[in-house]
């Protein structure tokens, strides 16, 4: 495969098309990321999701086929042509998530004592058998292990297990059993590597696509995320990799972690599951700090706005949550059932952006300490951190960069500039709609690296152009001299747009 084969190669959009009859949601740091699935995966709604505020679309490989997923990234990469926008698609791998398979009908009633026959061979599950994915389960659950299904909705307790391929459950806590559902056993250590044959076979897939993030599910440490890496490395495939936080195991060695991957993932649902519910709190602001400290966009995900799954409106308690996230810091808060099966996709993500705006307001970010003296992207990190402090000191309205990697992006964006957007100018297409995901980055394209002032003088021009700034605005400028050697981002210069 040829190096960048997902760059941009049609026609070179300094300007782009405005989008028809409307205005992009594109003033908020704070990203939203929703999920694909039978309620928003036509062209129509995802361009109206677009408009009303989403910025990464994720496709989760535990639900649809390869052609479903196919068509969705069609459509997106078309939208983002058509209108010369960027928006970014994360593919987001199942892992050793375990799982029941297909139920009847979609719907199996379960009352409490009800008792339940789980296997290990595929079959249409019913109140005879369900099937799980799971070939060691009879050999390593216990009886009275608890076995919690649907993000913990559904409660069953094993009776007895033949240790080979059959468990007998019994129903603690009822309700509908829908196909599919997760299943987790939070007293288990699951003996399963990091990515499944589901997964490889997804991923031979997923590594054809201009997908700009891949996410890895139930990472439990650094080097489950190496695997990963070398097959993006071997056909050079320019995404870059998000760590999903679910296990006990990713909080004991959640540096390593964050160190070893481009993003973070918390994945409240299994992990609120796997680690005591009332931890989820603090691990939550916890892992953003560690997150923003390093530089790595960090999501906050699950149940954000779950009663809108079916309800036109938030619960108080939904609202506060997406408040808290955007106070805690986070790069961007994630939509799942709410867009993919739900009855409001748009009002919800049109809610979310209302809340973004608002607690924006008031958001104060710590002041953040420069990185180590002793690390090898010292200086360029040091450029970084002065735009952001330097466009406080003097009012600048936004800090504009350049990036080929990404890094810059990530570096500024992570010193919290609250007051300025963040435009980032590269010659790589791909990377534009990867950084979209960032707090505050906003991308551009950008190619004729000829001279530092005809660079710095074009892409306020284009900024200008787009209405991002006016005359008498300040604006920080970094950049790399000489520009032809591309190096890290050295030099930082205050520019009056005139
Ligand atoms: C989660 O568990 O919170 C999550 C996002 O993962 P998934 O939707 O794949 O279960």
């Amino acid at each position: 495969m040829e190096p960048n084969q997902f760059n941009y190669s049609g026609p070179k959009l300094l300007n782009p098309k405005p989008f028809p009859a409307m205005k992009i949601m594109d003033d908020q740091n704070t990203k939203i990321l929703a999920t694909v699935g039978p309620a928003s995966s036509s062209e129509n709604m995802l361009l109206s999701l677009i408009k009303a505020g989403v910025d990464v679309f994720r496709l989760n490989f535990s639900h649809g086929t390869h052609e479903d997923h196919l068509a969705v990234i069609n459509r997106i990469t078309y939208i983002n042509d058509k209108y010369g926008l960027h928006i970014g698609i994360l593919a987001d791998l199942q892992g050793p998530k375990l799982r029941v398979g297909e139920i009847e009908d979609n719907r199996l009633e379960l009352k409490e004592g009800d008792i339940l026959t789980f296997v290990n061979e595929e079959c249409v599950g019913t109140m005879e058998k369900i099937y799980m994915s799971y070939d060691n389960f009879a050999r390593d659950v216990k009886e009275g292990e608890r076995v919690l299904v649907d993000d913990g909705k559904l409660v069953f307790q094993v009776i007895e297990t033949n240790k080979i391929d059959t468990v007998k459950l019994k129903v603690l806590f009822g309700g509908i059993l829908s196909s599919r559902k997760g299943v987790n056993l939070p007293n288990t250590k699951i003996s399963l590597p990091s990515l499944t044959e589901k997964d490889h076979k997804d991923l031979d897939f997923i590594l054809t696509q201009p997908v700009n993030w891949i996410a890895l599910s139930f990472v439990r440490s650094a080097d489950d995320l190496y695997y990963l890496q070398r097959r993006l490395d071997e056909v050079n495939h320019p995404a870059k990799i998000m760590a999903k936080i679910e296990k006990p195991e990713a909080i004991e060695n959640i540096d390593s972690i964050i160190k070893a991957c481009n993003a973070i993932m918390i994945a409240r649902g299994d992990l609120g599951i796997e680690v005591p519910m009332e931890r989820l709190p603090l691990i939550q602001k916890e892992v953003i700090a560690k997150c923003i400290q390093r530089a790595r966009p960090v999501v906050v995900a699950t149940q954000m706005m779950d009663s809108m799954i079916t309800n036109p409106t938030p619960t108080r308690a939904e609202i506060t949550d997406v408040a808290n996230a955007v106070f805690d810091g986070a790069d961007a808060v994630m939509l799942s059932g709410e867009t993919s099966v739900g009855n409001h996709p748009i009002k919800v993500v049109e809610a979310m952006n209302r809340i973004i705006a608002e607690t924006e307001k008031s958001y104060d970010p710590p002041v953040r300490p420069i990185a180590p003296q002793q690390s090898r992207t010292f200086l360029s990190d040091s450029v970084c951190f002065m735009a952001a402090r330097m466009a406080e000191d003097v009012h600048a309205k936004a800090i504009v960069g350049m990036t080929s990697s990404g890094y810059t992006a990530f570096k500024v964006s992570s010193f919290r500039p609250r007051k300025q957007q963040i435009y980032i100018f590269s010659d790589r297409m791909h990377m534009l709609s990867t950084l979209n995901l960032v707090w505050g980055v906003r991308c551009f394209y950008y190619d004729r690296f000829t001279s530092t002032d005809e660079t710095i003088s074009d892409v306020n021009s284009i900024l200008k152009a787009a209405e991002k700034v006016g005359k008498g605005d300040i604006v920080i400028n970094t950049g790399s001299m000489p520009i032809h050697k591309r190096h890290r981002t050295n030099m930082l210069k205050i520019t009056v747009i005139d």
